[in-house]
């Protein structure tokens, strides 16, 4: 039985202020039903936002790490170490504006995974195609390549402890979302890559739906067999919105 997952992604969106609001908010969050809540504030709140969710059950992850797991001399970087010291579990590698905004290679990926299963961190590691991909037929191809890449660089057990986030690059921030039976298909399609390598890890690893989730949407998507759960951009910024999604 695989738990639910809520996963929210602050980006470059709040302040200082505006993260502590939301915060407060969400230290408040009682799950009524299995549900495992993380957030991702920008790396600068981060210490802030888990002194105040350090009581409660929502849980801390990381937007990126470096490429390096532990300290150095990496001017501007912050490494997986440093993350899992000021109290994250999870962190994200490899979302679609890493990759094609900032330009992120598929090595750059791989290795950045590498650091965050050294340092003890879960990554989230997200794939997706664009719409052209879509429109030519080749979104299985194009992400079962991003999932390959990290497969190939640690094998198939290196995915034992990891979720992988599939987003869809066109229902990113766009307010178009994938049908449940569109992701439904696209995780179905995932799951099995990672069968076919190991069939227990496949099994058990959570793949998570994101791209313009919304309180009015979750519900149908968690209904979806291979559907574990949701990476939430625009909505994680509203508490109480962010807050339905999680109730499900
Ligand atoms: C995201 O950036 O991970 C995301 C899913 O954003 P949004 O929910 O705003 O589409």
């Amino acid at each position: 039985m695989r738990t639910r997952l809520v996963v929210g992604n602050w980006k470059m969106q709040s302040t200082a202020s505006a993260a502590e609001k939301l915060a407060r908010k969400l230290a408040t969050f009682k799950p009524v039903s299995s549900v495992d809540v993380a957030v991702c504030p920008g790396f600068l709140h981060l210490p802030l936002v888990a002194q105040i969710l350090a009581k409660s059950c929502v849980e801390l992850g990381g937007q990126d790490c470096a490429t390096n797991p532990g300290l150095g001399a990496l001017t501007g970087e912050i490494s997986a170490h440093q993350l899992k010291d000021v109290g994250c579990r999870y962190v994200l590698i490899g979302h679609s504006e890493r990759r094609l905004t900032i330009g992120e290679s598929a090595g750059v990926i791989a290795k950045k995974f590498t650091a965050a299963v050294e340092a003890g961190l879960t990554p989230i590691v997200c794939v997706g195609e664009t719409l052209e991909q879509r429109r030519q037929g080749m979104a299985v191809e194009v992400i079962t390549g991003q999932l390959d890449a990290t497969i190939k660089k640690l094998g198939v057990e290196g995915l034992g402890g990891a979720v992988v986030a599939y987003e869809p690059v066109w229902a990113i921030g766009t307010g178009v979302t994938a049908s449940a039976e569109q992701a439904q298909e696209m995780h179905a399609a995932i799951r099995s890559v990672i069968v076919s390598a190991s069939v227990s890890i496949g099994d058990n690893i959570q793949i998570l739906y994101g791209g313009s989730v919304k309180a009015t949407n979750a519900a149908e998507l968690f209904s979806m067999p291979d559907i574990d759960g949701v990476l939430v951009g625009g909505a994680a910024l509203d508490a109480d919105e962010f807050l339905a999604i999680c109730a499900g």
